[in-house]
């Protein structure tokens, strides 16, 4: 028999995040009852709560970076948590990522910052053997990064000098992705030296203050006015920038010159399945030193602490 209530964290309301005992999730027919296993912090979980974007709407359980047991199956699974509906002309044109009426597990339903949550069975994936439960909620911003790249592949098959601006969990992922595809000069920058040595300790190339020089592609992991500025500022001609920092609105660069120069900036939005598939053979072999975990019980502490004070371990798991 199931227990009627199940421990979860809630966005109750603006600047406000709580420990509750919620009602057990009811599925319908197409849907499965994860125990979750491990969640991630996403930073956009951070930078939305903390900016009380409309993107998020309380009540919310927050957490679409995650993995756990289907209670009726008894099978380790993934979760893709973007659900599209498979039917309109972008879903139709293989680009589902952006589907027109897309829903997002934990931003427009219940996500995983919970003991159990109702997911569409069409989400699952199945955990490869000997992947654990860390690498398995790494795999969503894996799949970010592997599509991110992918993006900037088609344009520059070869990069020589690849830079990637930000040291978070999404650039650090890029970071090892681009290696992992063979581009020979990488370059990571991060304001803060805990997570250059993160980076470096993850095998990262070069780890550094800022980007000098010049670069084929540059991924903006942060997204201000700022960073986006470089990473079209320090292109060279002809070169590549991919957005993937969602920080703030603003632009901020020099329009004039990316015409005189024939550079080119691509938005990256989430993933397509073989991006996600190719994620989960990647984390397989990922290290992940560099990922802390903490209780579910602590995790309204855990995350409001992530927002006064970025943490050098990059990513922090609530375990349930
Ligand atoms: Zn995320
Ligand atoms: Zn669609």
């Amino acid at each position: 028999m199931r227990e009627s209530f199940l421990r979860a964290i809630v966005y109750t309301a603006p600047g406000e995040l709580r420990l509750l005992d919620v009602e057990e999730p009811s599925p319908t027919d197409n849907e499965a009852v994860i125990d979750v296993k491990a969640v991630g912090i996403c930073g956009s979980e951070l930078e939305g709560f903390a900016s009380r974007s409309p993107f998020r709407q309380p009540p919310l359980i927050m957490g679409h970076e995650f993995a756990g047991v289907d209670r009726d199956t008894g099978r380790r699974v993934l979760i893709n948590p973007v659900v599209a509906c498979k039917e309109c002309d972008l879903c139709l044109r293989g680009q589902a990522n952006i589907c027109r009426s897309r829903t997002i597990v934990g931003i427009q339903r219940p996500g995983g910052f919970a003991e159990r949550v109702s997911v569409p069975g069409s989400t699952l994936y199945e955990m490869p053997d000997g992947m654990s439960y860390v690498q398995a909620a790494l795999v969503e911003p894996l799949a970010n990064a592997v599509h991110a790249h992918r993006l900037a592949q088609s344009y520059d098959a070869l990069p020589q000098r690849v830079g990637i601006i930000g040291a978070g969990t999404l650039g650090l992922l890029t970071a090892l992705v681009a290696q992992a595809s063979g581009d020979p000069e990488v370059t990571i920058t991060d304001r803060l030296d805990a997570r250059l040595e993160t980076a470096r300790e993850a095998g990262v190339h070069t780890a550094a203050k800022e980007l000098s020089g010049e670069f084929d592609v540059i991924f903006d992991a942060v997204g201000t006015a700022e960073t986006r500025a470089d990473s079209v500022g320090l292109l060279r001609p002809g070169g590549t920038s991919v957005w993937i920092g969602l920080h703030g609105p603003e632009a901020g660069f020099d329009g004039q010159a990316l015409i005189r120069h024939e550079k080119r900036v691509l938005a990256t939005f989430c993933y397509h399945d073989q991006d996600y598939k190719r994620a989960i053979e990647f984390a397989r072999r990922l290290d992940t030193p560099w990922v802390e975990t903490c209780p579910l019980e602590e995790g309204v502490d855990a995350f409001l602490g992530l927002l006064e004070a970025p943490s050098a371990s990059v990513k922090t798991m609530l375990v349930p």
